[in-house]
This record gives structure tokens, C-alpha cells and sequence, in this order.
């Protein structure tokens, strides 16, 4: 099933007289299930897209749908709704608030959602067991090593059992090894049936994905299945 739909979307922006065509006409599929790596050069429109994929933006031509919404022409409040709901976000600088225990990170989401008070303290603790962070749950950021405030982090944006999980160069703050592990919770992630979509521009992290969309100048230059990486579903 299809869970990702855009339709020759284009993206302008415009300062003062100049114009940038960040997005020129990008036609992609994505189904549920997928594990995807976009890759490509600064400025190839990476940011852009993902952002419009998130629901942080919109297109200013071309149609995108998303789990059958069609998202290309919605209000602030409504993109904010769907957002909530469909997206967990992962980001390179972790984005954790730095006061707050980890569950109460992971929780977050949820006070958003509506959730009650216990029901958020079970699902948060729920989604850091998945993470095999179970035990730091009281555990602030600066008590925690990068992979585990990552950790957290992944918590916090499976928390609401989103439909998509985006993520900004996810290991571009960690070590090597640490990388890795991330990449092993992701593989794990995805073989639960989770989507996936992350940015990077490092290939060997990119090979984890098991399909690699490279963009340039605002076009899709190449679209591969990734053969090479042994599949478990
Ligand atoms: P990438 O993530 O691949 O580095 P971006 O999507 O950030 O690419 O940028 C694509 C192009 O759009 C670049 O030329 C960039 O300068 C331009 N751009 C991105 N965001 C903005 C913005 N908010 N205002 C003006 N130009 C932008
Ligand atoms: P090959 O191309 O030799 O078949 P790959 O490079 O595709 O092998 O990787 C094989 C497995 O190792 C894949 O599951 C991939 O996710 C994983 N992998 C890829 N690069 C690295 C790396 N640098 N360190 C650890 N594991 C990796």
C-alpha cells in the first residue's frame, strides 16, 4: 500500500527579486514498509523535500499525498494536525529538552495527542523498552552517552505510532560504532514493519536503506533498490 504519493511537486522560494527552484518536479512512490535514504549534494533540495514529506511545508506546485491525505493544499493548523499524528522526527542534534528525564522526552508527544497522565507514562515507557533504554527512564541528557540521547529520541518519535518515521542525518553526531547500533535499532524498526525515511550523505549508513533516492538540482537523478543488503522480510 502506498503511503507516500507525490505528483511532479515543485518548490519556489522567493527573496526578494530572486527565485530559487529548490524543488523542480519530484514524482515518488513510497509504500508502507519502505526503508529509504535520500542522498545527494548541498542544495540538491533534501531539506525541501523532506520538509514538505514531514508536513513542515508545502509545495508550491504538484500534489502530495500522504496515508491518502491530500496534504498539498492544507492549513497551518491542519498540516499541524496531520504532522502530530502520521510523523515521528528524528533529528541529527537529538532535540531533547535538556530538564526533562527521558520518559518525560518520550512522553512529550502524547501530552499533545490528549493522552492522560498514566496512559502517557506506560506508552512512554513502552516505546524506551523498544529502544532498550528501559533503564535510564530517569535519566536526563547529560547523564546519557550520544547513541543513548538518539535513543531516546527514536523513543520519543515512535511514542505516538506515527506512520512515518523521518530522520535528519540521524547519526551525523555519533561516532562510527554508535552509528552502527543506530542503524541495527533502525534495521529492527523496519523489520517490524515500520517506514522509514532518513537524509544522510554517507554512503555506508545510505546502504543500511534498502532504497536510495539521489537527488541533484532539484530533480530525482537515480532511484535504486538496494540488492545488496540481505533482506529479513
Ligand atoms: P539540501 O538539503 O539538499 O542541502 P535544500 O533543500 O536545503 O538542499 O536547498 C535546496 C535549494 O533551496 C538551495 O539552493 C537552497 O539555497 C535553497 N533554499 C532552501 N531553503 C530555502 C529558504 N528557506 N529560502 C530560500 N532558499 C532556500
Ligand atoms: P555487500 O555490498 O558486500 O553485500 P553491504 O555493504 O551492503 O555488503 O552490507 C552488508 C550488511 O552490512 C548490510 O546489512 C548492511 O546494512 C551492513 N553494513 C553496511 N555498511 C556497514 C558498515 N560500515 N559497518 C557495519 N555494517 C555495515
Amino acid at each position: 500500500a502506498k503511503i507516500i504519493e507525490t505528483h511532479e511537486i515543485s518548490k519556489i522560494y522567493k527573496m526578494g527579486t530572486q527565485t530559487v527552484e529548490a524543488l523542480k518536479s519530484i514524482s515518488i512512490e513510497i509504500n508502507k514498509g519502505e526503508y529509504v535514504a535520500f542522498m545527494g549534494p548541498s542544495g540538491s533540495g533534501k531539506s525541501t523535500l523532506m520538509n514538505i514529506i514531514g508536513c513542515l511545508d508545502t509545495p508550491t506546485s504538484g500534489t502530495y499525498i500522504l496515508n491518502n491525505h491530500n496534504v498539498s493544499d492544507l492549513t497551518e493548523n491542519e498540516l499541524a494536525e496531520i504532522r502530530n499524528k502520521e510523523i515521528g522526527f528524528v533529528f541529527q542534534t537529538f532535540n531533547l529538552l535538556p530538564r526533562a528525564t527521558s520518559l518525560e522526552n518520550v512522553a512529550l508527544p502524547l501530552i499533545y495527542a490528549g493522552y492522560g497522565k498514566y496512559d502517557r507514562e506506560d506508552m512512554a515507557m513502552e516505546a524506551l523498552n523498544n529502544v532498550g533504554l528501559a533503564d535510564r527512564a530517569g535519566h536526563k541528557p547529560n547523564e546519557l552517552s550520544g547513541g543513548q540521547r538518539q535513543r531516546v529520541a527514536i523513543a520519543r518519535a515512535l511514542v505516538n505510532n506515527p506512520s512515518i518515521i523521518l530522520a535528519d542525518e540521524p547519526t551525523g553526531n555519533l561516532d562510527s560504532k554508535t552509528s552502527y547500533d543506530i542503524m541495527d535499532l533502525f534495521q529492527q524498526l523496519h523489520d517490524k514493519g515500520n517506514t522509514i525515511i532518513m537524509v544522510t550523505h554517507e554512503d555506508d549508513i545510505a546502504h543500511y536503506a534498502h532504497r536510495i533516492i539521489r537527488l541533484r538540482d532539484g530533480l530525482v537523478e537515480t532511484d535504486v533498490v538496494n540488492d545488496s543488503v540481505t533482506r529479513s522480510n
